[in-house]
C-alpha cells in the first residue's frame, strides 16, 4: 500500500509519501493509550475547548483546507469550502453538546433501588476513511470519540495523503493533547495489527462494501465493536404532484455534486410514470449544465472522479450495464483516453433485475432511471436492492410522502430536499449499507462505555 497524492484532473503526481514503520507504531499506540488514561481523569470541558480550538482553526484556514481537497481527489473547490464548513459544523455539535451528552443520567424508580448511568470513554478507535469527503469523515469520528476521551488513530484513503497530513496539521496547530489524534500512513497488515492489539476498543470505517467484510471481519475476529458506513443505490423518487423544473435541478445537483461520489447521491431516479416523459427532458437539460473541468477554477461545474483507476472502473461498470440490456438516455459513452480522471455525466434506463450490474453502485456521476405507476411499485422498486443506505423523495403532498418514507427500508430520507448529512441527526444505514450511526447524540455512544452503577 503506497501513499501518493496525484492530481485527478490532470493525472499529475504531486508527492509520493513513507508509510510508517512498525517500530513507530507502537510509539502511536503507547500514545494513544496515554491519552486514553490520561482523559478518564479529565473534565470533559477541557476537551470541548480543544474541539472548538480545532473548528476555529479549519474556519479560519478554510481556503487552505479547501484547496488541497481539490489537488487531492479532483473536489470542486465551491464543494471543497462547503466540506470544510460541514467539517467544523460537526466539531462545533461536540463542543457544545458534548458535556451534556456524557452527563451521568440517573434511571429512578427501579424496583430494588436506582442507578445512575456513567458515560466514559473505551479506548483507541481506529478510523479507516474514505477519499470523498477527507476532513468530514474524519471528523464524524475524532469529535464524539475526543469528548468521550478516546484517542483515535487514522488510516486515510491512500490517494488522499495530503488532506491526511493537512488534517494532522490542522489537530497540532489546535494543541489536542499528544496521542488524541494521529494519522498513520499504514498497509492493510499493519491495519489488521492494530485492530488485533487489545488497546484497540473499536474501529469505525466508511468505505466500500469490499473493505467492510473485510475490517468487519478483523474486528468480529478481536471482538473489537465496529461500525461500518458503506456504500448505497439510494432513490430519488419523484411523484406525479411535484415542480417539475425544481425537482429536476435538485435531482441533477442530487446526482452529480462530487461528481457522483457520494455514498447518498441520488443513483436511482423512480419517477411516477405521469409525468416520466417531461421530467426526464428537464433532467436532460439539467445534466447539461454540468460540464468537467479544473476543480480549482471557479467556473468548473463537474469535478473529475478521485482518480483515472476510478475513472477506468465506472467506464467499466457502465458498458457492462449497458451490455447487460440498460440503454443510454444521456451522454456520451466514449472513453476519456486523457490523463484527468474526467467522466461525463450518463442518464440510463433503469436496469432490469437480470442485469448482472443490478446491485453495483455506481460511484459517479451516471444515473438509472425507473417509472412506476402506483406508489406501491416505487417502494417495491426502492426496496428491491441490498443497500439501504438513503433517499430523497418529492411531492407536494407531505403526508404521502412520510408515508412512502416510512416504508422504504434505509437509514435515512429526505422530502423535498436533497438527502445531506448533519451534525444533529444520526446517520447511518441498513441491509449492506453498514451498521451503527454517527452524528448527533447516537453517534457518541457507539463507543462509549454506557456503565450503570446501581445502589
Ligand atoms: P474503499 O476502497 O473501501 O476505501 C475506504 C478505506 O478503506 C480506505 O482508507 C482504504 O485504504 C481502506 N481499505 C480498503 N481495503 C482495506 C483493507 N483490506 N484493509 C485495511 N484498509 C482497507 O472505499 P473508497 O473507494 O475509498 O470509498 C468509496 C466507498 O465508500 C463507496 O462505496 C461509498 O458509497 C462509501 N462511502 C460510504 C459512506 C457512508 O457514510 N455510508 C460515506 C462515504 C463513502 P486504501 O485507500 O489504502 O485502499
Amino acid at each position: 500500500m503506497s501513499y501518493a497524492a496525484i492530481n485527478p484532473f490532470n493525472g499529475q503526481k504531486i508527492r509520493d509519501f513513507d508509510n510508517v514503520t512498525d517500530q513507530q507504531l507502537e510509539v502511536i499506540l503507547d500514545q494513544a493509550q496515554g491519552f486514553y488514561e490520561a482523559s478518564q481523569k479529565q473534565d470533559v470541558e477541557e476537551r470541548t475547548e480543544f474541539l472548538n480550538g480545532l473548528a476555529n482553526e479549519f474556519e479560519k484556514n478554510s481556503e487552505k483546507y479547501a484547496r488541497i481537497l481539490s489537488t487531492n481527489m479532483g473536489k470542486l473547490l465551491v464543494e471543497a469550502r462547503q466540506e470544510v464548513a460541514k467539517t467544523v459544523s460537526f466539531a462545533r455539535y461536540y463542543a457544545k453538546n458534548g458535556v451534556d451528552l456524557t452527563q451521568p443520567q440517573p434511571y429512578n424508580d427501579l424496583p430494588n433501588g436506582q442507578a445512575q448511568v456513567e458515560i466514559s470513554g473505551t479506548g483507541i478507535i481506529l478510523a479507516v476513511e474514505p477519499w470523498n469527503f477527507p476532513y468530514a469523515q474524519v471528523m464524524r469520528v475524532l469529535a464524539p470519540n475526543f469528548i468521550l476521551g478516546n484517542p483515535v488513530i487514522l488510516k486515510h484513503a491512500s490517494i488522499v495523503p495530503e488532506a491526511a497530513l493537512a488534517f494532522q496539521e490542522a489537530c497540532d496547530n489546535a494543541d489536542l493533547p499528544l496521542g488524541a489524534f494521529t494519522n498513520v500512513f499504514a498497509n492493510y497488515d499493519q491495519i489488521d495489527h492494530i485492530i488485533e492489539d487489545p488497546r484497540v476498543q473499536g474501529v469505525a470505517l466508511t468505505g466500500s462494501e469490499g473493505a467492510g467484510r473485510k475490517i468487519a471481519a478483523s474486528a468480529g475476529q478481536n471482538l473489537t465493536k465496529s461500525t461500518m458506513e458503506l456504500g448505497g443505490t439510494d432513490v430519488f423518487i419523484v411523484l406525479d404532484d411535484v415542480d417539475i423544473t425544481k425537482a429536476a435541478k435538485d435531482a441533477a445537483k442530487a446526482r452529480l455534486t462530487n461528481a457522483g461520489q457520494v455514498c447518498t447521491a441520488a443513483k436511482r431516479y423512480i419517477v411516477s410514470s405521469k409525468i416520466y416523459p417531461d421530467f426526464l427532458d428537464a433532467l436532460k437539460e439539467e445534466f447539461a449544465k454540468y460540464q468537467v473541468g479544473d476543480p480549482l477554477d471557479e467556473n468548473t461545474t463537474l469535478a473529475p472522479l478521485s482518480s483515472k483507476d476510478a475513472q477506468q472502473q465506472l467506464q467499466a461498470q457502465v458498458e457492462k450495464v449497458i451490455a447487460g440490456g440498460s440503454e443510454v438516455l444521456y451522454g456520451d459513452l466514449t472513453p476519456n483516453e486523457g490523463d484527468g480522471a474526467g467522466f461525463s455525466p450518463l442518464i440510463l434506463s433503469g436496469m432490469e433485475q437480470d442485469n448482472p450490474m443490478y446491485e453495483e453502485e455506481l460511484f459517479g456521476p451516471v444515473a438509472q432511471i425507473y417509472q412506476a405507476q402506483s406508489d406501491d411499485e416505487i417502494v417495491k422498486i426502492a426496496n428491491n436492492s441490498r443497500h439501504g443506505l438513503g433517499g430523497a423523495i418529492y411531492t407536494k403532498d407531505i403526508e404521502r410522502g412520510k408515508k412512502i418514507a416510512s416504508r422504504i427500508e434505509t437509514g435515512q430520507v429526505a422530502i423535498n430536499s436533497i438527502l445531506s448529512s448533519q451534525a444533529e441527526v444520526p446517520f447511518g444505514g441498513v441491509k449492506d449499507s453498514g451498521y451503527g450511526r454517527e452524528l448527533s447524540d447516537w453517534g457518541i455512544y457507539e463507543f462509549a462505555n454506557v456503565k450503570p452503577v446501581m445502589y
